[in-house]
């Protein structure tokens, strides 16, 4: 039996202050038995209780989470959901098979979530436009020439951009260069897992503020939360790099804590400086730096803190410290906005890996995890949660066989090591961001 020492923290920050309040699913208060339990209700977890259940229409599929939907990294993202990864680097050909790889499993995830939007008429800011990709450094304007370079060589739909472009089309100087890939799309995170979690097939159950806090494996697996026991035939966790105390993958995802602001929204007059297009997101070419994104409500996003806060969100106290970066990178960008407030502050914990690759694993004959996206989960978590379903059912596809070849993320030591490993490792990795930040 495994016991969940993980601290659900809770709070009601970031995309979701900007929206209706919802209200949460009941919480299990009683023994109950299942075929299929997914664990964990976030992009990955919907994503593969709707999947369970389109494959099992006769079965009960049951979904718990820890916290309210929204209250974890799927609710508090950037809203960039990307077709086409960026690989850093010179274009190597010998790993094409690996980019045309992952981006099979990213447009799967993305064409999963765009019907889905469709088909139910989900009201989540979903932009089709494209995400822009810029350097505002030395080092990362080389990185925008190798990315220009390999999404030339792939065949991969993309625009270019002088700063003069970029400063036409986003109102800012800042950027050396740039590039647009036109296929890749922004939405409202916290909007759209709340319509994914509210519009579940009927034949899925959802629990929130059910943590699941103790495990034991067999034949069939006996899970307790706080009021109840759960017994279910086949488990999928979906927790990101929260796991069960001794559960495999514990020790190969790390908790990194990201932070952002938003302004208020902008007037007529402030988003006219703001160039030409309606709405916009930015991906630094640095991997540390800040994204930053003018929403269809007419605020700016800005997120440009990445570090180890012992996987967990960031105090008050913290979080007013990174509001000073993310203002001196918000006033680096639009010296015609320094006047603009922020009007929200939030931080989110998105788990990573050592070797930067994610966990899609049979554990056992009736345990599945699928998460650990490093960053970039909305449509790989999507596709993830999706063909871990049909892992789980004994299916084939195309989706499964190209998630089932993801390289297995290394081993992390326990801790204390863990702690300053992680620690090193994402103080390394954010190294140089320089102007990018
Ligand atoms: C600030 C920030 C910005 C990001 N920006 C982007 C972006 O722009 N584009 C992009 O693609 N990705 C982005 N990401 C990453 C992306 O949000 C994640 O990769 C993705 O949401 C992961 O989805 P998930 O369902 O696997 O995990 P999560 O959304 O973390 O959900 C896992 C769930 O499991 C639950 N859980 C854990 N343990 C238990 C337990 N024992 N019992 C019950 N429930 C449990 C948790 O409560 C949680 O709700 C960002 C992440 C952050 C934090």
């Amino acid at each position: 039996m495994s016991v969940n020492k993980a601290i659900f923290d809770h709070e009601t920050r970031g995309w979701v202050d900007l929206i209706p309040r919802r209200v949460a699913k009941q919480n299990l208060s009683s023994d109950l038995k299942t075929k299929w339990l997914v664990v964990g209700a976030g992009f990955t977890g919907l994503s593969c209780a709707r999947r369970l259940a389109e494959l099992n229409p006769q079965d009960k599929v049951v979904i718990v989470d820890a916290r309210e939907i929204g209250q974890n990294a799927s609710g508090r993202n950037s809203g960039y959901a990307v077709a086409h990864s960026h690989f850093s680097g010179l274009f190597k050909e010998s790993q094409l098979s690996q980019y045309e790889r992952v981006d099979r499993i990213n447009q799967a995830g993305l064409n999963s979530l765009r019907s889905l939007i469709v088909d139910n008429n989900i009201d989540c800011d979903f932009s089709d436009s494209g995400i822009y990709h810029t350097a505002a450094d030395n080092n990362s304007s080389k990185e925008c020439d190798h990315f220009i370079d390999y999404l030339a060589k792939r065949k991969i739909n993309h625009t270019p951009l002088s700063r003069v472009q970029l400063e036409e089309h986003l109102g800012t100087k800042w950027y050396k260069k740039g590039v647009k890939v036109e296929n890749g799309a922004l939405v409202q995170p916290a909007k759209l897992v709340f319509a994914l979690a509210d519009k579940l097939p009927k034949n899925v159950t959802l629990y929130e503020n059910t943590p699941v806090l103790k495990m034991s494996k067999g034949r069939v697996n006996v899970l307790v939360v706080p009021n109840a026991t759960i017994t279910a035939e086949k488990v999928i966790m979906a927790c990101n790099y929260e796991s069960l105390a001794h559960g495999q993958p514990k020790q190969r995802a790390v908790g990194v804590t990201l932070s952002g602001s938003i302004t208020r929204v902008l007037s007529k007059d402030e988003l006219v400086s703001l160039g030409s297009q309606p709405l916009w997101g930015v991906l630094s070419l640095h991997s540390g730096g800040a994204t930053v994104r003018l929403t269809s409500d007419g605020r700016i996003s800005i997120r440009n803190t990445a570090e180890y806060n012992n996987q967990t969100l960031l105090t008050d106290y913290q979080l007013l410290k990174r509001q000073q970066i993310h203002r001196q990178a918000f006033d680096n960008r639009f010296p015609q906005l320094v006047h603009v407030p922020f009007e929200h502050l939030y931080s989110g914990v998105e788990g990573v890996s050592a070797n930067k690759t994610n966990i899609f694993e049979k554990l056992s004959d009736n345990l599945f995890y699928a998460g650990c996206y490093n960053g970039s989960g909305i449509t790989k978590g999507t596709a993830f949660g999706m063909s871990m379903a049909e892992f789980a059912c004994d299916q084939k596809s195309e989706l499964l066989t190209d998630c089932l070849e993801t390289a297995k993320a290394s081993w992390l030591p326990p801790k204390p090591f863990l702690d300053i490993g992680a620690w090193y490792t994402t103080k390394q990795r954010f190294k140089g961001v320089g102007k990018d930040r």
